[in-house]
């Protein structure tokens, strides 16, 4: 897999990528799993980045792959706030269920959180990951997310504090369990008056894999 893709592209998501290292610039493709504004804010500063560069003149095509409503979320806002690029191609893709790459497939199931939220399932070489954006617990997301070397949640808020459309731990934990998958990230980490840390403590009250409290910046090599 040679591509550069970018999974979300919330507010603050262009300055986390210069901290980490990777070029915005590099960019080839960026999948939305819903257009609630956490997750796709920083979307319009990218592509306002890509034309906009002093020095840099983008040619090759950025691709946007998201769930329906993507396309209208775009013309929507974009024209109305920049010019559009003119140097670059920008292409929209509302996945429907599945789409393959050159060396990947990637694969997309609703979840229960909003009218067009998706979990992407991604494919290559034998190895697997899915993020669930997102969702609350149901078993469409198990079978979706089966023997997967990697699954991150969505783990919005703690047990005490279950809130609709998004997953607890005991949750993620449920469906790590189910799955059968091999390490699990708790990721989507709303502030509470409780220690995030606790959350990995509740979720190993069901699933005995290997569990990661999400940070910024973060490296995982799926092996
Ligand atoms: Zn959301
Ligand atoms: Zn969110």
């Amino acid at each position: 897999m040679d591509k550069q893709i970018l999974i979300d592209c919330g507010s603050g998501s262009l300055l986390q990528l210069e901290k980490a290292g990777k070029s915005y610039k590099s960019i080839d493709t960026v999948f939305i799993t819903h257009t609630h504004p956490d997750h796709i804010s920083d979307l319009i500063p990218l592509v306002q980045a890509l034309f906009f560069t002093p020095g840099f003149k983008r040619r090759k095509k950025l691709l946007l792959v998201g769930p329906k409503g993507l396309k209208s979320f775009y013309r929507g806002w974009v024209p109305s706030l920049m010019k559009l690029p003119d140097t670059f191609p920008i292409e929209i893709i509302e996945i429907e269920e599945k789409i393959y790459f050159k060396g990947f497939s990637v694969f997309s199931t609703r979840t229960l959180h909003s009218e067009n939220s998706i979990a992407y399932r991604f494919e290559a070489g034998g190895k697997s990951f899915v993020i669930t954006g997102d969702c609350d617990y149901d078993q469409d997301l198990i079978s979706f997310s089966h023997k997967a070397n990697l699954l991150i949640t969505d783990c919005s808020f703690p047990d005490s504090l279950k809130t609709r459309g998004h997953l607890t731990p005991h949750e993620a934990g449920l469906i790590a369990k189910e799955a059968q998958v091999q390490k699990l990230i708790l990721s989507h980490i709303y502030p509470t008056p409780y220690p995030d840390e606790d959350r990995v403590t509740e979720c190993m009250n069901v699933y005995d894999g290997k569990i990661i409290l999400a940070a910024d910046l973060m490296e995982i090599e799926i092996r």
